[in-house]
């Protein structure tokens, strides 16, 4: 019987010239993003430019994590605590979390089979929130047109978590610019590595000005030259706090080529994906999840459905995965384990019953899929898992 040896939380190293700009950042001895020499650009400044380039973004702002941004979007746009603020209710906890930073009250919207957030559900629930911060969850980006639409038509603002999404596009526009603050992750696990980290984008000066005060900038706003020109500046300095949370200049010396690296790595995460979503295909029980043709997507993780399945057979299936080396991760398990990723896990907030979604969660099946992973290693997780639930199904169903 074959077994997999490999390591699911096993990320590849930082390439050499990120290695080089760290040492030498550490050498220079400034690593706050406002201590320059003379002349001096920052690393911190350097990121943010060349990822609001990258994004076609036209300000951008580096802070110390992704659910920073997001809390710093929410205040940005100016949430207030009791506020209700839309969200997904198949996500990660910093997600609600960051609505509750603010003392804002999430509301979910439920999940399609598709993965991502059922545009119908938003529209019923539209009255009940001026802000959507929408998730795209494990990379599965929703009809971005569509879900634009009904949130201009419903005076919606929408927030873009894109800590899956960094990299990917819809229809050729790049995940996080469409609403009107996007933010991604830098934390080891996404698509690219500093340890923690996060970045902010968006279009708007007075969001962005706002965004540039709240991170901890102090009056030194002038030396962030992805920032929005000084004038804007003028009465938000002093009305907005510091709520410190910046990047420092050894992180973003980390991620620039990180960043220039960033489409083909997608290209290689995908190449993974798609041979393992090959290799699952017509597994009796089994669903994958079908891409738009429309999404760019980046594969860092897979899903699929195992759809009306009970507890004891899923649980039994990760479990004989597991013995031969594959780490599966089951969303609808009733106990949060790990990284919890449905709203009834967050006990904070007071969630009525969403059946639907329940039967859609109660279903995912999720695994990552690391760059260490060579094809023939995908190839074989495939083997592995088709083998093993087709057992199980075989066995329930007779
Ligand atoms: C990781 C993650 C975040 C938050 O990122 P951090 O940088 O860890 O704060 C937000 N949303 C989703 C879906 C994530 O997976």
């Amino acid at each position: 019987m074959e077994t997999f040896k490999g390591s699911y939380t096993q990320q590849e190293p930082i390439p050499e010239e990120g290695i080089e700009a760290a040492i030498a950042v550490m050498r220079s001895g400034r690593l706050h993003r406002y201590n320059t020499a003379e002349g001096e650009l920052a690393e911190t400044v350097l990121l943010e430019q060349e990822f609001a380039a990258q994004v076609g973004a036209k300000y951008c702002l580096a802070v110390a994590s992704g659910g920073y941004a997001m809390a710093t979007a929410l205040r940005a746009v100016g949430v207030k605590p009791g506020d209700r603020v839309l969200t997904n209710a198949f996500t990660l906890a910093p997600v609600p979390g960051a609505i509750a930073a603010v003392g804002a009250v999430p509301v979910f919207v439920g999940v399609t089979e598709q993965l991502v957030i059922d545009l119908d559900d938003l529209a019923a629930k539209a009255d009940l929130a001026d802000v959507l911060l929408l998730s795209h969850m494990r990379g599965h980006l929703a009809d971005m047109e569509a879900l634009m639409a009904l949130c201009d038509q419903q005076n919606i603002i929408v927030i873009e978590d894109c800590a899956h999404t960094m990299g990917a596009a819809w229809k050729g526009v790049p995940s996080g610019t469409q609403g009107l603050v996007g933010c991604y992750s830098c934390q080891t696990y996404k698509h690219v590595n500093s340890g923690e980290g996060g970045l902010f984008v968006t279009n708007d000066a007075e969001v962005a000005a706002r965004a540039v005060m709240l991170s901890g900038s102090y009056m030194m706003f002038g030396k962030h030259l992805a920032g929005p020109p000084q004038e804007t500046f003028e009465t938000i300095r002093y009305e907005t706090p510091n709520i410190s949370g910046r990047m420092d200049n050894l992180r973003a010396a980390i991620l620039r080529p990180q960043l220039r690296k960033l489409d083909g790595q997608r290209d290689r995460w995908n190449a993974r994906y798609n041979l393992i979503e090959d290799g699952l295909r017509d597994t009796p029980g089994l669903t994958v999840i079908d891409r738009p043709a429309d999404e760019t997507m980046v594969g860092s993780s897979i899903q699929f459905l195992l759809k009306g399945w009970d507890g004891t057979s899923v649980e039994e299936v990760l479990s004989r995965c597991l013995k031969r080396g594959v780490e599966l991760k089951w969303f609808g398990a009733s106990e949060p384990v790990g990284f919890t990723s449905r709203y009834d896990s967050w006990r904070y907030v007071d969630a009525p019953a969403m059946p639907e979604s329940d039967e859609v969660l109660a279903g995912i099946i999720d695994m990552r899929v690391p760059l260490t992973f060579s094809l023939e290693d995908c190839a074989l997780i495939a083997r592995i898992i088709k083998s093993e639930v087709s057992a199980v199904y075989q066995s329930v169903k007779s």
